[in-house]
């Protein structure tokens, strides 16, 4: 650990700042060793603060939202690890316009778009998260993408503030292009009014099927694979005979053949022997290639 960076960093931001913190607390699969640093910005001049200290002294940084959909391998990170859970303004615009800072939980941001009687995010409510983190995903469920409802996207890189249009994003499913060392700060996005009551009953329809559908019961990032064109990755794992497969504490769910659950004691070690096993099995076997939705990163 760098103390002259902790030293700089203690002087320069005004938010907090955690030395060598696991970052197994902030990833929904529990596993993953220590970041040198972990920050939480207060606003939007100490996150350009922040920025301009880590250019200046060359430092790699990785922002995390709610940590669902990320595997920090078990050496931890080397840098500085930057929350936004501060940037959670939520403010209406127009009559169909609302924006919300990165750090807004999906289940807030929906809450907020429930009272003010908009639709269109409703399926936000079943995925885990922040509004940043989903705008990096591209996040959606039941037909929907949180991509297709931006209007504008409000981003910092190397302490530099700019907007960007939706049209003048490059994204795909689970996938936007973001410029090296990008950080997403807040979304516009375009809503249509509707009738509260709709609006209510299609957030609980979706809560419903969640709760029939996914009864995981252990730590876990969701759907681990994308689905290749034209087949469910679950389908390919199960009919590769994988369903229950377990190395050390890591183990594909029994309920839901694209999760991965730590049954308790799970390295990141053992995820990363799991999906290497499943890719191989499953190349082998269906002749198909898996690639992983949730993002690895880190130090082995
Ligand atoms: C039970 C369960 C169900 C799920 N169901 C769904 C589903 O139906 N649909 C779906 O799409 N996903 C689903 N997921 C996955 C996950 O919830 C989503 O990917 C979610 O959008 C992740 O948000 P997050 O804030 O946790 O991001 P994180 O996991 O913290 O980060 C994800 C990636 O985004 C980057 N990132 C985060 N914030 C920012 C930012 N502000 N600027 C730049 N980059 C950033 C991170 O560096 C990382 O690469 C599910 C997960 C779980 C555990």
């Amino acid at each position: 650990m760098n103390v002259d960076l902790y030293a700089a960093l203690r002087a320069r931001v005004k938010g907090e700042v955690l030395r060598d913190e696991p970052m197994a607390r902030h990833t929904s699969l529990k596993v993953g060793g220590p970041a040198d640093f972990f920050v939480v910005p207060a606003d939007l001049d100490d996150l350009a603060a922040l920025m301009a200290l880590l250019v200046e002294t060359g430092t790699p940084h990785l922002v995390v939202g709610g940590g669902y959909n990320l595997l920090v391998r078990d050496g931890g990170f080397r840098g500085v690890v930057i929350s936004l859970a501060h940037f959670v303004a939520v403010e209406r615009l127009d009559a169909r316009r609302v924006r919300a800072g990165a750090g807004v939980k999906n289940r807030d941001f929906v809450q907020f778009i429930l009272g003010e009687g908009l639709a269109g995010l409703e399926f936000l409510c079943c995925i885990p998260g922040t509004v940043g983190g989903g705008l990096a995903m591209n996040a959606g469920a039941h037909g929907g993408e949180i991509l297709d409802r931006l209007e504008e996207l409000a981003v910092i890189r190397n302490g530099e503030a700019r907007t960007v249009r939706q049209d003048e994003l490059d994204y795909g499913y689970r996938f936007l292009r973001l410029a090296p060392g990008e950080i997403i700060v807040a979304g516009t996005f375009s809503l249509e009014q509707g009738s509260p009551v709709e609006i209510g009953a299609r957030i609980d329809a979706f809560r419903a099927h969640r709760v029939e559908s996914q009864k995981i019961g252990y730590p876990n990032a969701g759907s681990f694979f994308k689905n290749p064109e034209g087949t469910p990755a679950w389908r390919l794992i199960d009919s590769a005979g994988l369903r229950g497969e377990r190395i050390g504490g890591a183990q594909v769910s029994e309920v839901h053949a694209n999760f991965l659950i730590n049954r308790g004691g799970a390295t990141a070690a053992d995820f990363l022997a799991l999906v290497k096993r499943i890719k191989d099995v499953v190349r082998l076997k269906t002749g198909m290639a898996l690639e992983e939705e949730v993002r690895i990163v880190g130090e082995r």
